[in-house]
């Protein structure tokens, strides 16, 4: 049959790579899961991200008096937010383009007073980030990573779970034989989070009466002194967070797919990050990457994108290449900027159909995914993309190559979510989300096509070079 012209496409296309692009995709992905194998927490990636560009060059902004195109500069907000950009050869006033990924992931943080002993054990205390499902965050093994900071200044790193013969930690559940209560309960009730104790010691303290009280704890205590040289006050200038232990895998006989921790948004993280970093030459306008904090709790906060970060750094690029009125100057590079929300979205799962919106679901293998509005109902708290904006990524992306679908989060009035995209559009810029479909979003293991990542990448380097 004769193909009719214009048709829209979502194939799988993973199998239909040239060799070429094939071993630069299996290159790609390989590199991408050492980064995410590193980078499990904001501050982790942070710096992850910081040793990587600074060995292609980047120099911290503050080292600049003026810059010129093809400098390479990155600044940050208390080591968990990054803006890395290459000047381009337009004034920074022209505008720029604008990858915006986020580095935090749903995960388990410890209270600020985490320590317990409840029936002879030993506990941290925890309260929940982001939106999970509890129950899949009970009974895998899980690391601890973060920091605790002394009023002296003084900060001692903790990473505690992914190195070989390191203990790890977990949430207990019940077993089936007693589940029937829990069972009963609507999925929703049936997961206190407030018992979502993660278990870290079952040992009284060395030469503990077998009357005394709190030995189990006391002897973390102990521990936390000798091996870390930190007291329990210490505990409350603290960031500590759980998260899953172990390294990103290959899924699949055909390894086709990486199941990992904090692919959300990792992958669009790295994607961004690597498109910047891989510029051939010096691109007509200045490229920036954002890559910040606290999207998965409303990017609230000094590092979530509704801080003036991004407003501060552009401020910041703008006084340094000596534009008249550089307040004025701001604002037309704001609104002249566009930018794509590198954020991931959710894969049609063939198990769960009743979730799809039809035939407007991005699938696995049919390249990195625009969604044009996000929000839900009648697409309330959407940045709604507009078309003339969506038509030039039309032909930045074909004139690359890049394989990409366009869909939805899910089916109407079930579906929605929200991304940093809204934050950025406050500007008057051109702001639309571009992403990797995931399965299992939010869950300890998610699952990205190879291919998917690939494209993404590929999509947002097209788009700095443009
Ligand atoms: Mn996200
Ligand atoms: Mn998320």
């Amino acid at each position: 049959m004769e193909e009719i012209k214009g048709t829209v496409k979502r194939e799988n296309a993973a199998g239909r790579m040239g060799a070429q692009d094939a071993a630069a995709c299996a290159a790609y992905a390989e590199d991408y899961a050492g980064y995410l194998g590193v980078a499990k927490t904001e501050r982790r990636a942070y710096a992850e991200a910081v040793r990587r560009i600074e060995a292609l060059g980047f120099r911290e902004l503050g080292a600049y008096e003026t810059l010129k195109p093809g400098d390479k500069v990155y600044r940050g907000y208390h080591g968990k937010t990054l803006m890395a950009a290459v000047i381009g050869q337009e004034p920074v006033a022209a505008g720029l383009n604008v990858i915006g990924g986020h580095t935090d992931a749903p995960r388990i943080d410890l209270k600020p007073v985490p320590l317990c002993e409840k029936g002879g054990l030993a506990y941290f205390d925890t309260h929940y980030y982001g939106g999970i499902k509890k129950f899949h965050w009970l009974v895998h093994p899980l690391a601890l990573y973060g920091v605790v900071v002394k009023p002296d200044g003084s900060k001692v790193e903790i990473a505690i779970g992914d190195k070989p013969g390191d203990p790890v930690f977990q949430i207990t559940d019940i077993l089936p034989h007693f589940g029937a209560e829990q069972s009963a309960k609507k999925l929703s009730e049936a997961f206190d989070p407030e018992d979502m104790d993660v278990l870290i010691g079952s040992l009284p303290e060395p030469g503990a009466d077998k009357d005394a009280k709190e030995a189990v704890k006391r002897n973390i205590l102990r521990l936390l002194e000798k091996d870390y040289g930190l007291t329990e006050e210490d505990l409350l200038s603290a960031e500590l967070e759980l998260v899953p232990a172990g390294l990103p895998r290959d899924l699949g006989l055909d390894r086709s797919m990486i199941v990992g921790y904090g692919h959300d948004d990792r992958v669009c993280a790295y994607a961004g990050l690597r498109a910047l970093m891989d510029l051939p030459a010096v691109p007509r306008r200045t490229g920036m990457v954002l890559l910040c904090d606290k999207e998965e709790i409303g990017s609230v906060g000094a590092t979530g994108m509704d801080s003036t970060f991004f407003e501060n750094s552009v401020a910041e690029l703008i006084a340094r290449q000596g534009t008249p009125h550089p307040e004025l100057a701001v604002r037309r590079a704001l609104e002249a900027s566009r930018m794509l929300s590198a954020d991931v979205c959710a894969a049609s799962d063939p198990h769960f159909p009743n979730a799809d919106s039809t035939g407007n679901m991005a699938r696995m293998n049919a390249g990195g995914c625009l969604i044009k509005y996000t929000g839900a109902r009648g697409k309330s708290g959407a940045n709604d993309a507009r078309a003339e904006f969506i038509a030039d990524l039309r032909r930045i992306f074909a004139a690359d190559g890049v394989v990409w679908q366009a869909g939805e989060l899910g089916r109407c009035e079930k579906g929605g979510g929200g991304t940093i995209a809204l934050f950025m559009s406050r500007y008057g810029m051109d702001v639309v989300d571009f992403g990797v479909p995931l399965f299992n979003m939010h869950a300890p293991w998610e699952a990205a096509s190879k291919f998917d990542c690939y494209m993404t990448y590929r999509a947002y380097r097209a788009f700095l070079a443009d």
